[in-house]
């Protein structure tokens, strides 16, 4: 993957939510309006679907750990941490990827705990997908990290950008009417 921003001083601990990093994957416009709390999300059917989907799924696993700014669905502890998200279709799957990723970072480099990875899970087609972190996967997500902070500092959203996706966003009304 190519992400063009330019270098910032040395990355602190991240203070950003997974959805930020999904956010920027799919689009900057909308990580901006989401990170500077032009919230649409709620009004949004598919969102209500995905979030029925994540509270009817898996109903044995306990949801939602909060761990300070990231929100993991569940995780599974064996030999080693297994961090789960649940998603509804894999059409977003590279920012998918990339938001289970920067849990995996994130308890590595903040809290410490090493032996950690990550399941994808899709359960409305029953798919799942096994994640680990690679040193090229951590050079990219610090290369997120700084991107994210440079979009979320700009004064006024990056101009929206017509993508298929734009149809499902909770955003286009704001950004096309
Ligand atoms: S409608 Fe399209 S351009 Fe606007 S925020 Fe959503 S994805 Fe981005």
């Amino acid at each position: 993957m190519s992400i063009e921003f330019s270098s910032m001083t040395d990355l602190k601990a991240p203070s950003f939510t997974g959805t930020q990093i999904n956010y920027f994957l799919v689009c900057p416009t909308k990580l901006w309006l989401f990170s500077n709390n032009v919230t649409m999300e709620s009004s949004s059917d598919l969102v209500g679907m995905g979030r029925f989907i994540h509270e009817s799924s898996y109903p044995r696993e306990r949801k939602n750990v909060i761990i300070n700014s990231i929100g993991i669905d569940f995780i599974k502890k064996g030999d080693r941490i297994t961090i789960h998200e649940v998603k509804k279709s894999k059409k977003l799957e590279e920012a998918h990827r990339y938001q289970v990723y920067y849990y995996i970072y994130y308890l590595q480099e903040v809290l410490g705990i090493r032996d950690v990875d990550g399941v994808l899970d899709y359960p409305t087609i029953r798919k799942r997908e096994h994640l680990t972190l690679t040193d090229e996967i951590r050079e990219d997500l610090e290369r997120i990290l700084r991107g994210i902070e440079e979009v979320v500092r700009l004064p006024q959203p990056p101009p929206p950008v017509k993508k298929t996706y734009c149809k499902k966003c909770a955003y286009y009304e704001f950004c096309w009417v």
